[in-house]
């Protein structure tokens, strides 16, 4: 692999392939795979990942918000794309790039389907969301006659499909609830289907609950995490392979006497001599303070190097004492060892976080086979 001597974000796109097929694997051959590749395809590179999750098979894309659906429709992503979080000021751009909205409240609806009507079109998908527990976005059981009479009064848009999103799929703890969440779901598309007197396609599941809750995987499931290699479960975990490493190169290496300091604020004090490295990213790359002082660790040749001190902007200061290495080094920050799932965990928050915090600055490189 080439030495980096900047800071990159390489994305192996055999990991991705790797990890869809192992999710497919899980699932019934006829149902279908959504895609999650909204905040950059979690902070690594939209583009990039859809246009190879277009190659190997996905049927379908969710994205938050309108503008993260136009970047695919511009790179040539002609497969359905699902906008999360619309907002009826997007409507017009979401249109333009026939984007499909997910409807979750009365308002939104009837301002999604008076622009439609404005503009003449007949049938266009939107999605409907139900909340079932996650209390967030979504229709209320109790609003399910009252969606139905819109929908049936208006040719303009077309259900395409009713989903719902689980609030705690990766926590066993919270199993009664999950299935109390599903059981709602399934009553809702119950009370639907029987109106309609046709079935609906229906999803439900994320990663973790195309993981933990299987028999729920309808007619679609949605994963995000799972693609990019992380299951929320060390188990699964050693079955998907991290996408994106973040690696760097050494900057600078200080010899530290006692009592000398590193760092903003003073915030390490050595006690004996010590050496660190410096290292060019910082919290404006997406490696915030929460990692600093000792809290995660980095890999310098395959060995476990600290952070020391506060993290700063640009830069960020590793003990090294002890390791062989030089100026020019490779450093791993996350990847395969240690992952970002490990790294996060120190610091106390979660891969998603990380991953999608790693700012636009680090240049995205991609591995394809
Ligand atoms: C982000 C998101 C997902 C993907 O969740 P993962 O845990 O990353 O698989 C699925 N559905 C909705 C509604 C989401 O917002």
């Amino acid at each position: 692999m080439p030495k980096a001597n900047q800071t990159i974000l390489e994305l192996n796109l055999n990991a991705l392939e790797h990890n869809y097929n192992h999710l497919r694997s899980r699932l019934e051959p006829t149902t279908k795979f959504l895609g999650v590749v909204k905040a950059f395809a979690y902070g690594s590179d939209a583009v990039k990942i859809s246009l190879k999750l277009q190659s190997i098979g996905v049927d379908y894309f969710a994205v938050a918000y309108a503008s993260e659906g136009v970047v695919l429709r511009d790179a040539g992503i002609k497969l359905p794309i699902l906008v999360l979080h619309p907002q009826a000021a997007n409507f017009d751009v979401l249109l333009k790039h026939r984007l499909e909205p997910s409807l979750y409240s009365t308002k939104i609806l009837n301002e999604f389907l008076k622009l439609v009507q404005n503009e003449g079109l007949k049938d266009y998908p939107v999605h409907i969301k139900f909340n079932t527990g996650l209390n967030r976005l979504g229709f209320g059981e109790n609003e399910v006659d009252t969606v139905l009479e819109v929908l049936e009064n208006s040719r303009e848009i077309k259900m395409v499909s009713i989903f719902s999103h689980l609030a705690a799929s990766e926590d066993l703890n919270e199993k009664v609830f999950t299935l109390q969440q599903i059981d709602t779901f399934k009553r809702i598309a119950t009370a639907m289907e029987n109106k309609l007197g046709r079935v609906v396609f229906k999803h439900i599941l994320n990663t973790s609950g195309i993981i933990n809750y299987p028999k729920a995987q309808f007619d679609m499931v949605r994963s995000g995490i799972g693609l990019y290699g992380f299951g929320n479960d060390t188990e699964i975990d050693k079955q998907l392979k991290p996408v994106a490493t973040l690696k760097t190169a050494i900057s600078q290496i200080h010899r530290i006497l006692p009592e000398e300091s590193v760092g903003y604020n003073r915030a390490y004090i050595s006690s004996n001599e010590r050496f660190t490295a410096t290292l060019p990213l910082g919290h404006a790359d997406g490696i915030g303070r929460q990692y600093g002082n000792g809290k995660a660790f980095v890999s310098v040749n395959g060995k476990k190097a600290p952070i020391i001190g506060n993290v700063c902007m640009d830069m960020i200061m590793i003990d090294i004492t002890g390791l062989n290495c030089e100026e020019g080094d490779e450093v791993v920050i996350f990847g395969e060892d240690p992952t970002a799932d490990e790294m996060a965990t120190g610091a106390k928050t979660i891969s998603y976080e990380l991953l999608t915090g790693i700012s636009q600055r680090v240049k995205r490189v991609c591995i394809d086979h």
